[in-house]
């Protein structure tokens, strides 16, 4: 039976590229969980602001069942779409990170997410990444690790990345989106951020993708 492996730890560790590697080579699902919270923040930040164009929480989660997010694969990539339209670029617009975890705090938007992600894990063979995957979305999962980076390394990571995808901004910009989002997501009451007691921590800090790709698969195989 193909594993279900749970992948959590701070913003831009390289969670999500690094479980898509691994999927691809275990032959497994990748469900990327923090494309779902940004996908109701897209849809806050469409439908549901004040006069100040900020978020309107109360109004969101009044509104929560008009949104339908789901996964579809194209050329073996899922890609994320919001009530039938692809929204895989959006959410990854500044104004989306800038907002997203004033809105993954709310218990009612993390109900909402839940039942979407376990049950794409329910047949196994699925690798998930997240932040509350292996503390809360799936506490049994087979393999749990929680990746963590010096805040430096990360910023620069999520800076390149960005610049390859053609945003405009800056390092130090990222670097502040980076420690308020990780601060709102350890500190929330609900799923707050933290390292599942049967997790495996990596700090990749000094190594590189692939050296993290062999420290999770050797675990895997052992
Ligand atoms: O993984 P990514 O950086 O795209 O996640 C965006 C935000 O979504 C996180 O900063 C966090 O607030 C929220 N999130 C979460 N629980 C998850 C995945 C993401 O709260 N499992």
């Amino acid at each position: 039976k193909k594993p279900v492996i749970a992948i959590d730890g701070f913003s831009s560790t390289g969670k999500s590229s690094i479980s898509k590697i691994i999927a691809k080579k275990l032959g497994l699902i990748h469900m990327d969980t923090g494309a779902l919270y940004r996908g109701v923040t897209y849809f806050a930040l469409q439908n549901c602001t004040d006069e100040n164009r900020n978020i309107d929480i109360q109004k969101l989660i009044t509104n929560l069942s008009q949104v339908k997010l789901e996964f579809q694969n194209i050329d073996g990539e899922l890609q994320l779409f919001l009530n039938g339209k692809n929204i895989n670029r959006e959410i990854r617009f500044p104004q989306v990170s800038d907002n997203v975890s004033q809105v993954a705090k709310e218990a009612d938007v993390r109900n909402y997410l839940l039942k979407t992600q376990r049950d794409i894990a329910e047949k196994g063979g699925v690798i998930m990444d997240g932040r509350d995957i292996g503390t809360v979305v799936l506490p049994n999962a087979d393999y749990k690790f929680f990746m963590t980076a010096s805040q430096d390394e990360r910023a620069r990571r999520r800076f390149l990345e960005l610049e390859l995808a053609g945003e405009k901004t800056d390092i130090e910009t990222v670097k502040q989106n980076l420690i308020s989002r990780d601060k709102i997501d350890s500190e929330r009451e609900v799923s707050p951020l933290k390292q599942a007691d049967d997790a495996i921590l990596i700090d990749n800090t000094n190594i590189n993708k692939e050296e993290t790709i062999g420290l999770i698969l050797s675990s895997i195989k052992k």
